[in-house]
């Protein structure tokens, strides 16, 4: 073979710039010869391949996104002094999208929630939204998660998904229900990421520029509208085109049909937190609409594609820790224990400097004492004090500049335990309140087909009886539909059953 027209193109060099005499032959004794170990461009291109991923994501490992603005088209600063969210002010972002339990190659289309990550480079730093296509969550305290996605991924011994070791752990956390039943319904198959909503899901703290105090979700409602695949689309496009997400969102941007979302916040006054009838800070619940309206802040639109998907999205590290002054966190203990665990993250999978790379790093100055570490490229001048205080002119640290005080109050006994419970808080309501009052007949329907199909792969007899409790505490009927579709011939699969209790 030989090498390629070389008229009008530079010469390959080696990653130190020193001219390379040939991309296709390496160096051997002879034409038909044992290679030389010297060959050492040679060895740095099979040793720089060797190292060409970073450990893929635990959980959302396959995903795509892209660049976009967001504009603030209403007047929201009597609740944020966030400066990104004062009127009129427009922000480059990025959003990457994601499913959950998959590895980097697994199929877009599979039933999963969907990652919503957004990143805003503000004046005042980085703001991460690391949010969800859904409002609740599976789990309420972070010290499950580990065991949560473990349940959801892959058998030890047969590298195998396994739906014993979903539905046992699902059965065993009754506070999954809101989130299993929103799985299992039609939105857990997007038609696409441009035509799903997403997320903030945890309760934050808005403070204004008094330092007024507010709880708030985030809404993120597709203008494309909301879209959704049945499941045997989903399954026949699994297998078609295994990356159907992340080229619909590629190719809608370079046709220039940029895909928008209104964003829309619920508001809550502060002091209702403690008296509302849910628990606020318990992200498997939603703050029902006609408690808390909906109020516009803004419009995100995506309109650049990554010009590199490892450098700009691979590479791209959200963590909910990126706070901007006018927001800050909630006693939502998910939420808590995610503030350390992505940061956390990132560390370990990009690198400790993570922040550095352009997709991660700040618009405006970092002023940081953090120093050294692999791959550290930026640094001070050698008059800047590398501690802080100093009496040499370093950065210094403004008690007013943040919002971390006063965060809210606390007291107690330092204990493990389960947040406390408000008047209406029960694992099963909001479900059955969701199956009864939002589905309609035909997405009953769907949810029971669905809900079925996934437990006829439950292999296991005490674990389906669990699960018929499971779905009959968020709706007696709902509960006796499934039973009589996984079970049509077993003796009382059509009768109505008794509230069963599923121990925690
Ligand atoms: P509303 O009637 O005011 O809102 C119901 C909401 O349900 C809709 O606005 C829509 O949210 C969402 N929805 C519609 N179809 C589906 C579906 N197939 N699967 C999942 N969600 C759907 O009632 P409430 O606010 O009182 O909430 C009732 C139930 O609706 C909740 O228990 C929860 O399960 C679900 N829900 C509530 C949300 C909230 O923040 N209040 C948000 C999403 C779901 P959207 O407009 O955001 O698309």
């Amino acid at each position: 073979m030989s090498e390629q027209n070389t008229e009008h193109t530079p010469t390959t060099t080696t990653n130190s710039g020193a001219p390379v005499s040939s991309d296709q032959h390496s160096m051997g004794v002879g034409a038909d010869g044992p290679l030389a170990l010297h060959d050492h461009y040679l060895v740095e291109k099979l040793a720089q391949f060797n190292r060409e991923r970073v450990p893929e994501r635990v959980v959302h490992a396959k995903g795509g996104g892209a660049f976009g603005t967001f504009t603030v088209t209403n007047d929201v600063s009597k609740y944020t002094r966030a400066a990104f969210l004062q009127p009129g002010k427009q922000t480059e972002m990025l959003a990457r999208f994601s499913t959950v339990a998959g590895e980097q190659g697994s199929p877009d289309t599979w039933r999963d929630p969907r990652g919503f990550a957004l990143k805003f480079y503000t004046e005042e730093g980085n703001y991460d939204l690391v949010g969800n296509n859904t409002p609740v969550f599976f789990i309420r305290d972070g010290i499950k998660f580990p065991d949560f996605i473990r349940s959801q991924k892959r058998l030890p011994h047969t590298n195998l998904r396994n739906h014993d070791m979903q539905w046992d752990f699902w059965t065993l956390s009754p506070e999954s229900a809101h989130q299993v039943t929103w799985l299992m319904g039609d939105r857990g198959l997007p038609a696409s990421w441009r035509m799903m909503n997403g997320y903030g899901s945890h309760t934050f703290q808005w403070i204004n520029a008094e330092g007024e105090r507010s709880w708030i979700k985030y809404h993120f409602i597709s203008e494309q509208g909301h879209k959704t695949l049945t499941q045997e689309d989903s399954e026949r496009i699994a297998g078609e085109d295994a990356d159907f997400h992340t080229r619909d969102l590629y190719e809608a941007i370079e046709r220039g049909d940029n895909p928008r979302w209104t964003l829309k916040v619920q508001i809550m006054p502060y002091e209702d937190a403690a008296t509302y009838r849910f628990n606020p800070f318990d992200v498997t619940k939603v703050w029902p609409h006609g408690d808390y309206p909906l109020i516009e802040v803004g419009t995100m639109e995506l309109n650049r594609n990554p010009e590199n998907y490892f450098a700009q999205i691979e590479q791209a590290s959200f963590a909910p820790s990126n706070f901007v002054p006018g927001i800050a966190a909630s006693p939502d203990k998910m939420l808590l224990a995610r503030i350390f665990s992505y940061a956390d993250a990132q560390r370990y999978r990009v690198g400790t400097n993570y922040a550095q790379l352009p997709v991660n790093a700040p618009k405006n100055e970092v002023h940081s004492y953090s120093k050294d570490g692999a791959m550290r490229f930026d640094f001070q001048k050698a008059e800047v004090p590398v501690y802080a205080p100093n009496t040499q002119g370093g950065a210094h640290a403004d008690p007013n500049a943040t919002d971390e005080t006063p965060g809210w109050e606390s007291d107690g006994t330092l204990q493990r335990a389960a947040a406390t419970l408000h008047p209406e808080d029960d694992d099963f309501g909001q479900a059955g309140t969701m199956v009864r009052e939002v589905l309609d007949d035909a997405a009953r329907e769907r949810l029971v087909g669905n809900i079925a199909g996934h437990v006829a792969k439950v292999t296991r007899d005490d674990l389906r009886e669990r699960v018929f409790a499971y779905w009959t505490n968020v709706d007696a009927e709902l509960g006796a539909r499934v039973r009589a579709a996984v079970q049509p011939s077993a003796p009382g699969s059509n009768e109505d059953p008794e509230k069963v209790a599923v121990e925690a």
